[in-house]
């Protein structure tokens, strides 16, 4: 049996993360990945993640924004308004002393430069493809078995194994669903207009329409629809799709002259009841899974990586629970404020009732001419609050 320091279970963007900022350290980490290694090339419609400018300080104190940079389309303002109404706001980079408030990147990039970063580190071993099938708990350490019939022992495991973590499954701990009856659809859109890096956030009543600025005047086109229609919005021709989104959107960035391949995603909102059991956390994903509306997942999953791996990467014992304890209570701010709010989002946009309409439309007023609210939403936007001291100079 192998012995280690930190076994990660998951190598999705979250898990992977963590293995690359755990190479720092003087730990001995295993990260067991189920999937193996996807193949995916360049293209202009590849699926993109919206990156705040918490998670861009995040990955360069990681060592790997300098890979990502050359893909990454910055994100300067932000606009934000529902449809049939005239209530807006907008957030600009600018506002916030910044030269952006973040970054849409390829998620294809994102692996390979957490791929590439893995390869280097000689404390990190790599299992993949293989699936994490049971767990015992031992007095210094957790025993994981693997579906290829081996077992390894680690003193800490981390859950990083996405909404349905099987690891919390086999701990017992219960997760809070909450299933939205929505699909996102996401696509690509290419655009008549410049995008001039501003993205667009478009509220309707059957849910939320994400344009997200790329390159070349492209945008990543996030539409959020009743699960009920997302069958026929699949079958729609390309042709049919793209009037339809138009449509929703309006004549902003002129016309969508052309649209990549569409994929659909069910959207359920999983939030862990606990993060902790003996010797083993969950982050990321496994920890709370949310609504793309106000793209925070990952965001808020890298999150939960600087300062999980803040705490453990120079502890004489990384499962210890006095540590554990610790770096749960420290993420349940930042954790309930942002699926909170993610939640009010979805719920508030996503509903006909006549007195939720005004109140939307002086919440939308109030964002633009309050300033201590603004401010909150702003730093909240950028990922500020939540920010672990260690992630590149800005005070949480
Ligand atoms: C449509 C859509 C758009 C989004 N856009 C954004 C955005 O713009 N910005 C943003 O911040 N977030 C966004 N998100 C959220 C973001 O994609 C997720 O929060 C993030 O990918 C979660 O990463 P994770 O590594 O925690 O989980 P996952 O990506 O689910 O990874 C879990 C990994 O664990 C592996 N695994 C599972 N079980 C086992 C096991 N038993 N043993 C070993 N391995 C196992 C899986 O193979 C997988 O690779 C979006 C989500 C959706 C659905």
């Amino acid at each position: 049996m192998s012995e280690f320091d930190i076994a990660i279970v998951g190598g999705g963007l979250v898990g992977a993360s963590l293995a690359v900022r755990l190479k720092r350290s003087a730990l001995k980490v295993v990260l067991i990945e189920a999937a193996a290694p996807p193949l995916s090339l360049p293209s202009w419609d590849e699926r993109c993640i919206a990156l705040n400018d918490a998670s861009q300080r995040i990955l360069a104190s990681f060592g790997v924004w300098d890979a990502l940079r050359p893909d990454a389309e910055a994100i300067l303002a932000t606009h934000i308004s529902e449809k049939g109404r005239f209530g807006s706001t907008r957030f600009d980079a600018a506002e916030a002393g910044l030269d952006a408030l973040g970054y849409n990147v390829p998620l294809r990039a994102i692996g390979a430069a957490l791929s590439a970063a893995m390869t280097q580190a000689a404390n990190l071993r790599l299992i993949q493809p293989a699936r994490v099938v049971a767990l015992t708990e031992e007095a210094d350490a957790v025993s994981l078995g693997i579906d290829d019939g081996s077992n390894l022992r680690a003193r800490l495991v981390i859950a990083a194994d996405g909404a349905q973590s099987s690891v919390r499954a086999l701990l017992g701990i219960a997760a809070v669903t909450r299933d939205y009856q929505q699909h996102a659809i996401v696509s690509a859109v290419r655009l008549s207009r410049p995008h001039q890096g501003v993205a667009y956030e478009r509220f309707t009543p059957d849910g939320p329409m994400a344009l997200i600025p790329k390159p070349d005047d492209a945008a990543s086109l996030v539409w959020t629809v009743p699960s009920e229609d997302v069958e026929s919005m699949m079958v729609l021709s390309d042709d049919g799709y793209r009037e339809a989104a138009q449509q929703v959107f309006g004549g902003r960035l002129g016309r969508f002259t052309a649209l990549g391949a569409r994929r659909s995603w069910p959207l359920a909102r999983v939030v862990s009841e606990t993060l902790t059991a003996p010797r083993c956390v969950l982050i990321g994903n496994a920890a709370q899974s949310l609504h793309p509306v106000a793209a925070q997942g990952f965001n808020l999953g890298l999150r939960d990586v600087a300062n999980l791996a803040e705490r453990v990467a120079t502890a004489a014992d990384p499962g210890d629970g006095r540590l554990l304890d610790d770096y749960a209570a420290s993420r349940r701010s930042d954790r309930e404020r942002v699926a909170g709010f993610t939640d009010l989002l979805v719920r508030a946009f996503s509903n006909r009732t006549p007195g939720l309409a005004q109140a939307r439309h002086w919440g939308l007023v109030a964002a633009s001419l309050t300033p201590p609210i603004r401010d909150a939403l702003l730093r909240q936007h950028l990922g500020h609050l939540g920010l672990p001291a260690d992630a590149a100079g800005v005070s949480p």
